[in-house]
């Protein structure tokens, strides 16, 4: 039961202000039975999409995945709230932490798809990551009565990755300085890890949550800094779960080590632009470099004879042309159990159906997770 199939769901959200106004169409239907989610085509009465009407023949489209999340109207009898997005991925992923497996949730979609909303949400609608650190030290100190021979210590990481570069979001950005990167190590054990990242010791749930919202705050500073919006670069929020067990019959002491990964990556249409001009962005910018090479790396995960033949798959997955994909080897071929979250805006034909088919994608990635246990004495 260790190798199982990356867990795929998908997440539609409601029309903003501005779709509103252009009394933009809903695209998007899900069936709360079968799980369907079906792309309808466009009628001719919203511009965004006459580019996707005039250039290519389009037709309703239909996809499955493990859920999907009808977040469009909240009238609806099937609206997915926060909540509902944590029981059904979120407290399932915890439930594997405890039992000594890491895991990676991560968000993926275009600009303004809800990404952040799903993952931290805002304080009155927390997302996955204020849920699952709440859960955790409710679970941790539920256990502390009930079982007082395991003990339990957590430590929380933040950091993102910004045009080949990585930041440690816990540390504050400095006025009127460049930003300090950090450099990546491979460790023939862990394999590869951030240098010098900042790894604190969390005791309680406000703790967490205060370093959380730290790292989010300087994330958007030096976004604002760079007159960008966060929307180009990936986070990587991880807590590490350390239990210590302790046997008093035989007298002995294992210990399980479990990462719990949480990313909100880049918007997805910085890709897509990538490839149609692909020459002229490899001579200057690396911004969408990790989110490409993501698109490669679970293209070749997912059809793994479909690479040069004569290759082991494993050799030819580019893990390590991008800064992202080669943190997050382990979470998307190795050892993890992986979920990713599509979110879709409900009326843009062009990108839903990109991302749809991203997410189809890596619904037949594989990953071998095993339980981190470690005898000590
Ligand atoms: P992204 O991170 O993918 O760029 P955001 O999470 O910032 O997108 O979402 C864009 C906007 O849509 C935000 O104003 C957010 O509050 C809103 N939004 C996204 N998903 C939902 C949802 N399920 N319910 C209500 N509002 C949402
Ligand atoms: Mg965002």
């Amino acid at each position: 039961d260790n190798g199982g199939n990356v867990k795929v769901v998908v997440r539609v959200r409601a029309f903003l202000p501005r779709e509103i106004k252009r009394d933009a169409e809903c695209l998007v239907s899900m069936d709360p039975i079968t799980q369907e989610t079906t792309l309808h085509v466009p009628d001719d009465s919203d511009p965004a999409n006459a580019r996707a009407r005039s250039r290519k023949v389009i037709e309703e489209k239909s996809f499955t995945f493990d859920n999907s999340f009808w977040s469009h109207d909240t009238r609806d009898k099937h609206y997915a709230h926060q909540e509902e997005v944590y029981n059904c991925l979120g407290e399932e992923f915890l439930d594997h932490n405890f039992e000594g497996y890491h895991t990676c949730i991560f968000a993926y979609g275009q600009t303004g798809s809800g990404k952040s909303y799903t993952m931290m949400g805002t304080p009155d609608q927390p997302g996955l990551i204020p849920r699952t650190c709440e859960d955790l030290f409710q679970r941790i100190e539920q256990a502390q009565e009930e079982t007082p021979n395991i003990s339990y210590h957590v430590r929380a990481s933040y950091f993102e990755v910004y045009n080949e570069h990585v930041r440690d979001l816990l540390v504050p950005v400095v006025p009127n300085q460049p930003p300090y990167y950090l450099k990546i190590r491979e460790s023939p054990t862990d394999g590869p890890y951030v240098k010098d990242l900042t790894d604190v010791p969390v005791r309680n749930i406000n703790e967490i949550l205060r370093y959380m919202k730290t790292g989010d705050n300087n994330r958007t500073v030096a976004s604002t800094k760079m007159n960008d919006t966060s929307s180009r670069s990936h986070a990587v929020f991880t807590i590490m779960l350390k239990q210590i067990h302790h046997d008093m019959e035989t007298d002995e002491t294992t210990e399980r080590s479990s990462r719990i990964r949480l990313v909100d990556l880049a918007g997805s249409e910085r890709a897509k632009s990538t490839e149609a001009t692909g020459a002229r962005l490899r001579e200057g910018s690396n911004i969408n470099k990790s989110l490409t090479t993501l698109g490669r790396v679970i293209a070749a995960l997912a059809d793994p004879k479909a690479s040069r033949p004569g290759k082991r798959s494993r050799d030819v997955v580019p893990y390590r042309d991008s800064i992202l994909t080669w943190l997050l080897k382990d979470s998307l071929g190795g050892n993890s159990k992986t979920a990713m979250i599509a979110c879709i805006s409900p009326s843009d034909y062009e990108e839903t159906l990109s991302t749809l088919r991203y997410a189809d994608q890596a619904k037949r990635i594989r990953t071998r997770a095993v339980v981190n246990q470690d005898h000590i004495s």
